[in-house]
């Protein structure tokens, strides 16, 4: 027996009761339809079937208690404001019913049009509309199409053979050309398509029409590519779709009729302007599915100068109450002008800057909604070179944009071919039905990466995004066929050796080499483009917005870089400091010698030498660096991976020591070298001798780097200049590890310093679980924390980023056990958590410590909301995200406030 309260469930609304902040129950269609019908617009009545009713369907597998009820009812009094019945046979009401979920999934799920039609209605509505027998037998047919296709699923392409039959026998292909006795013939045709294929007569009860159709809406919300949609776009699977019933209104009456869409600007570029296309005499989906040629909006103020009039001035209403970009609807019927469909319109990246600050110029909005409305994905998007599309390049293949870029290249089919390719110096596209992981290493040789099967979370699409290599994946019109080494596309093969242009942005895929061009936006950042100057609309907002995130943000960027050519370019692109200097690069190419030496070393002297070999070249890294980052502070860290990686390979050396020994050479340093390596060989480095191990195993390491930094920073200073060093001790556990780091280090730097006025600060990354659960104590000892999210997500995890990226992660993503890869964006309930204790009890021990974060998370918009909201000073990331972070740090504050001041 059904309770009290699931009886009194409303599962309703009239248009009139809704409203656009509804769209979690009404959906985005369904809320939007609402608050038209209230803003007095011209909207045809009706009602909306909530998500509720449709989660409450889905969960159970039937209507719940109370609903029929109550559509009942809300038909009653849709019918009773028409004056007419649905499917009634001398004047019939129709309706359509049509999905709308909170979030827009065009194309994704199911709209049924002329719901009340039958054999005898059919006939009332020819004479109700002045005896237009066309129209009405169109009307039929169509509803037989629609119902047949999403309702009972017969293959729609059984309906169009019929329908290009009857146009053939005609003699015609265009669709109008068909007579009320054509139509009447392929309702025929229909009916018995409808007949074979679901073993039932096409239903004749206008109420049972309704409820099969409302009831595949709910479904459809379930169909695969529903589910693929959502999973791409990072829908929750368990919203459900609203249900719209909407009185019908005919564009198909004839040429004083006819349906459109429009957007209230251009929404590839942010323009002022009305762009749209008008279908005169037709219904419906006729505008999308392409069936005749549309005409420019800009005509119908020929054809009809009223509607077009009421259709500007509406547009513009919406756009003030929206304040926003609207993209609508609408239909004409007989010279009378209705609204179907509103919804705040998608844009490209660049109208979306574009846009936002025309409307701070328009008074609409102010700069704190203007940077709400824009956001880091976007910028990072416009950052990337772009092709220069401006001759004759077709895409022949659309996939999914799956990571950006513009990347132009020999095809290759095979990851051997990628490598040999490469080494040659050719820029390859690795062309692939989909990867696996025994295609990394052509991965990492190819400019770039094209896939015919898999979404956003497909092996390609995840690792080509941790690589930051351009990708397309799922371009399905693509027909590839390695063994034979060529693809075809568009009636077109494509051999091994040719090449091809993929937009890791758009999903495009385009034949021969596209020109690519640099960045506006980059060239802006850099300082070459002048934002007063520039006659680009979009370098004036993305101006105008970042200067309004820089003013409102809390969160300080600083960059990652380990030269000084890369400190300059972080500075340029708004860096206020270096959060994560690598010492790694001092140990390379002609050092590489010096480290052997050090390795062998078998005496304290002998070591002692090769540090003081070591020392003046280091310092003079260091100097260059303090020099370009001139009065801002730069985080060293100190050596962290382990030695051995500065080694040859094990297998490498062994063969060369046999070769050598073989001809009799003298082989006494190699084979100590071979012994050395065998010695230092790890089963998990990733685990082993590194970080603060090798400064407390290997005497005088760590001195030498911090002497040198000392040293650097005092040159500086006495050149005038201002030296900020902050020396960063990696891969910390235990306090006792940094105190003992500590002591050394603070003897050497009082030494070097003297009174030079250098002041030298010392701290520890967290990247341990360990250390950031004692972070209380190691607080004692250190004056900053830096996150390092990176090893922190590796062993918080227990995964080893190299090997599960590639090698399983795709699986990860597919059965949903996290949404995004937790390197991309940060896990904020365990890795997060690690984060915000140590924040929390590292402050509650020192209250003046500097805590900031230097893992690629740094740059990843997700994650700056988090460091924001954690109470960080500053992300450090790499430096063409810094703009990202400035942008998003900016968007984290004015949110808080926003939600402060509720
Ligand atoms: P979608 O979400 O795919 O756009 P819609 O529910 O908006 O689906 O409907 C598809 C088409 O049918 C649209 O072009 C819409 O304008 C038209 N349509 C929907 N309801 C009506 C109606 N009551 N009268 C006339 N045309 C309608
Ligand atoms: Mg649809
Ligand atoms: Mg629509």
């Amino acid at each position: 027996m059904a309770t009290q309260e699931t009886v009194d469930h409303k599962y309703v609304y009239d248009f009139a009761e809704g409203n656009k902040d509804l769209k979690d129950l009404l959906g985005g269609k369904g809320a939007n339809l609402a608050e038209m019908t209230n803003l007095g617009l011209p909207v045809p009545p009706g009602f909306t079937i909530t998500t509720e009713a449709c989660q409450a369907y889905l969960a159970t597998g039937r209507e719940p208690d109370g609903l029929a009820g109550q559509i009942e009812a809300h038909l009653e009094s849709l019918e009773r404001g028409m004056g007419r019945r649905l499917g009634d046979p001398h004047d019939p009401l129709l309706v359509s019913v049509r999905s709308g979920a909170k979030f827009s999934m065009p194309g994704m799920m199911e709209t049924v049009l002329n719901v009340g039609l039958n054999d005898r209605s059919v006939v009332g509505l020819a004479a109700q509309a002045g005896g237009n027998e066309r129209f009405a037998w169109d009307s039929y047919r169509r509803l037989i199409q629609m119902f047949g296709k999403t309702v009972c699923e017969v293959p729609g392409e059984e309906f169009e053979h019929a329908l290009d039959e009857a146009k053939r026998a005609r003699g015609t292909t265009n669709d109008l050309d068909l007579d009320a006795d054509d139509l009447r013939g392929l309702v025929d045709a229909y009916k018995k398509i409808f007949l074979k294929h679901t073993g039932r007569d096409f239903p004749q009860e206008p109420r049972e029409q309704l409820d099969l159709a409302i009831r595949a809406v709910f479904e459809s919300w379930n169909a695969e590519r529903a589910v693929l949609y959502r999973r791409q776009e990072r829908i929750p699977a368990d919203l459900g779709t609203a249900v719209n019933v909407v009185a019908m209104v005919f564009g198909n009456l004839g040429p004083d009729s006819g349906t459109g869409v429009a957007f209230t600007r251009d929404p590839a570029s942010g323009a002022q302007g009305i762009y749209g296309d008008y279908l005169a005499n037709a219904q419906g989906e006729d505008v999308v599915a392409g069936i005749r040629n549309t005409v420019p909006l800009q005509e119908l103020e020929r054809l009809d100068k009223r509607s077009y009039d009421e259709l500007l001035a509406i547009m513009a209403r919406l756009e003030g109450h929206y304040r926003d970009l609207c993209d609508i609807e609408f239909t004409i019927e007989r010279g009378k002008l209705w609204m179907l469909q509103t919804r705040i319109g998608k844009r490209t990246a660049a109208a979306a800057f574009v846009i936002a600050g025309q409307l701070v110029d328009e008074g609409l909005i102010d700069l704190d909604e203007a940077l709400h409305r824009v956001n880091g994905a976007q910028l990072a998007q416009l950052m990337f070179p772009r092709f220069q599309l401006d001759h004759d390049f077709e895409p022949v293949a659309k996939g999914v944009g799956a990571s950006p870029g513009a990347a132009s290249g020999k095809v290759v089919f095979t990851s051997a071919r990628a490598v040999e390719l490469a080494a040659e110096g050719e820029a390859v596209i690795l062309v692939r039905r989909e990867t696996n992981p025994d295609d990394l290493n052509g991965m990492i040789a190819a400019q770039g990466i094209l896939t015919s099967r898999g979404g956003k979370t497909s092996h390609a699409a995840v690792v080509a995004r941790g690589m930051g290599k351009t990708c397309v994946s799922g371009a399905d019109e693509i027909d590839v066929n390695v063994p034979a080494k060529r693809f075809s596309v568009a009636g077109q093969t494509v051999n091994e050796g040719d090449v091809v242009s993929i937009d890791g942005t758009t999903g495009k895929v385009y034949l021969g080499e596209v020109p690519v061009m640099p960045s506006e936006v980059v060239r802006y950042f850099e300082g070459t483009l002048d934002p007063d100057e520039a006659d680009d609309a979009l370098v004036k907002a993305v101006h105008r917005i970042m200067t309004h995130a820089d003013a409102a943000r809390r969160l300080a960027v600083r960059a990652n870089a380990d030269t000084g050519e890369d400190a300059a370019r972080a500075r340029r692109f708004g860096a206020q400091g270096i959060g994560l200097c690598r010492t790694e690069h001092m140990f390379l190419g002609d050092r590489r010698e010096l480290v052997e030496r050090l390795i062998l070393a078998r005496t304290d002297t002998e070591r002692s030498d090769v540090l003081a070999a070591l020392l003046p070249l280091q310092r003079d890294d260091f100097v260059e660096i303090f020099r370009e980052m001139d009065g801002l502070p730069v985080t060293v860290r100190l050596i962290d991976p382990p030695l051995h990686e500065f080694l040859p390979p094990l297998e490498q050396l062994a063969v060369d020591v046999a070769v050598a020994q073989e001809r009799g050479e003298d082989v006494a340093k190699e084979e100590a070298l071979l012994a050395a390596v065998r010695r230092m060989h790890e089963e998990n480095p990733m685990l082993g001798l590194r970080g603060v191990r090798l400064g407390l195993v290997i005497p005088g390491l760590f001195a030498m780097q911090v002497r040198a930094i000392a040293e650097a920073a005092v040159r500086v200073t006495r050149e005038g200049g201002s030296a900020c060093p902050e020396i960063m001790v990696p891969l910390v556990g235990a306090v006792q590890e940094l105190e003992t780091v500590r002591a050394e280090a603070e003897k050497i730097i009082a030494e070097v310093v003297g009174d030079s006025g250098v002041e030298v600060l010392i701290g520890t990354m967290i990247e341990v679980p360990r250390a950031a659960l004692t972070a209380g104590q190691i607080a004692e000892a250190a004056q900053f924390f830096s996150f390092g999210t990176n090893d922190l997500t590796q062993m918080g995890w227990g995964f080893s980023r190299d090997d599960v990226e590639g090698a399983f992660f795709w699986r990860y993503l597919e059965l949903g056990i996290f949404g995004i890869s937790p390197f991309e964006s940060i896990d904020r309930d365990g890795v997060g958590r690690l984060v915000r204790i140590a924040a929390e009890e590292g402050r509650a021990a020192r209250p003046e410590l500097k805590l900031g974060v230097c893992g690629e998370h740094g740059g990843d918009p997700e994650s700056v909301h988090f460091f924001h909201s954690v109470g960080l000073d500053y992300v450090s990331c790499s430096p063409f995200r810094v703009p990202v972070a400035r942008l998003e740090a900016g968007r984290a504050a004015v949110e808080t406030v926003g939600s402060d001041s509720r």
